[in-house]
């Protein structure tokens, strides 16, 4: 059984970038324990969805690309694309660790995790053992899809479940959710020429008075969705709460809203239904605090309230009213993580960029850009 002082788990960005900081730390022993593959989520993206966030090699001038896990490269110029494909960017996380020569060991599932009576946790794996004194969990949510948001929900298709819209051969489909994975199906599902009946509670893209990006469609989705308006392929159906999915017989579903409205269509309805609060962090769900709305609760560092040690990397991060969904909102936690780390094992924290002001590391601190004048 090996002893390390830290183990992240999960090889997304999120993990990636953990990881790039942990490297900057002398003497600090760490690894990174990933199922598959480095950027696994990323790889099983239906082929046609693009990052909604832009890219753009802005690095020089102090705003680092959107989508960069570490200061000094850009998936911009990685892939010569603005919106990269999940494989461009996986390719891209993948070279990132390979250039810093990270301690990744892929095809690595942790199976348990139990803290130690004096601290620390003792992992099982798929390859082995391990004992580590903090632990990074960082298993994203695109593999945990929210199957079964209502009745029936189990006859449909997820989002998540799709690798390529081309397979698909109906010539007509329901898609249930108006945010960005329902929009992104609808859209790429009327490229290819299918009819799409949309059935969406709001329009999402139409919220003027909602300030966080992670609450609004994204510019490029309604660019998209712009596009489409026109189209007699597209069908928007609005205040559709869907409450039940049936079988009509053996050769249709029945999509019932609540307020008695129902859509028969031949092909299994797609859900755009989202990701299960948590997403993988579920996997060790006793080792968190769960607030009323299902989410979990964090110290200022990101550590579990529960149980001292285990950190939160990566979208399901949140401090009261902000949500840290995206790459370039998640990314600015890993500095402050690392520095907690280090300084509990009482390990130099000087490489640490900007700390003598408060500042955490490469991409700044959304504590204190929040209502101030930094
Ligand atoms: C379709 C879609 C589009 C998106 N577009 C954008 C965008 O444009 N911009 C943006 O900023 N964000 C976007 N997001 C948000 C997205 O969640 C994050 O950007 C990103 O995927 C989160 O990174 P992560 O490293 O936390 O998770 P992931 O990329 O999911 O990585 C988690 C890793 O953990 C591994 N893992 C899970 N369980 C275990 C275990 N038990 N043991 C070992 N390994 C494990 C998985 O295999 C996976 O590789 C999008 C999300 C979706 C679903």
């Amino acid at each position: 059984m090996r002893n390390l002082d830290v183990v992240i788990v999960g090889a997304g960005p999120a993990g990636i970038g953990m990881a790039m900081e942990l490297g900057k730390i002398p003497g600090l022993e760490f690894g990174v324990l990933e199922s598959d593959r480095i950027g696994e989520s990323f790889r099983r993206w239906p082929k046609q969805t693009r990052l909604i966030t832009p890219s753009f090699y802005s690095n020089p001038f102090g705003l680092a690309d959107l989508n960069t896990i570490d200061s000094t490269t850009s998936p911009a110029t990685f892939a010569g694309a603005e919106h990269l494909s999940g494989d461009q960017y996986a390719d891209y996380l993948e070279l990132v660790a390979e250039n810093a020569e990270l301690p990744i060991v892929c095809g690595c599932k942790v199976l348990e995790v139990t803290p130690g009576p004096d601290g620390g946790f003792h992992l099982i794996t798929e390859l082995g053992e391990l004992f580590t004194e903090f632990l990074i969990w960082g298993c994203g949510e695109y593999q945990f899809p929210k199957l079964n948001p209502f009745p029936g929900a189990n006859l449909c298709v997820h989002y998540a479940q799709v690798e390529n819209w081309q397979i698909l051969e109906s010539s007509s489909y329901i898609v249930i959710g108006g945010y960005e994975s329902g929009l992104d199906s609808a859209i790429n599902l009327i490229k290819l020429g299918h009819k799409v009946r949309l059935l969406v509670r709001k329009a999402t893209w139409d919220q003027s008075d909602i300030n966080d990006p992670s609450q609004v469609l994204s510019p490029y989705t309604r660019e998209r969705l712009r596009e489409m308006e026109s189209n007699d392929l597209l069908e928007i159906i609005f205040d559709a709460n869907v409450r039940e999915v049936t079988r009509q017989g053996d050769n249709s579903y029945r999509v019932h809203a609540a307020d008695g409205r129902y859509w028969d269509v031949e092909q299994a309805p797609i859900l755009g239904t989202g990701f299960l609060n948590g997403g993988g962090a579920r996997q060790i769900k006793d080792l968190w605090m769960w607030n009323d709305e299902d989410h979990i609760m964090l110290s200022d560092a990101d550590e579990s309230v529960m149980t001292s040690g285990l950190f939160l990397i990566g979208p399901q991060v949140r401090h009261d009213q902000r949500i840290y969904c995206f790459i370039y909102k998640f990314r600015q936690r890993f500095a402050r993580i690392a520095s907690e780390v280090a300084q509990r094992l009482q390990l130099d924290t000087e490489w640490l960029e900007g700390s003598e002001n408060g500042v955490w590391g490469p991409f700044g601190n959304s504590d204190c850009c929040e209502g101030c004048e930094c």
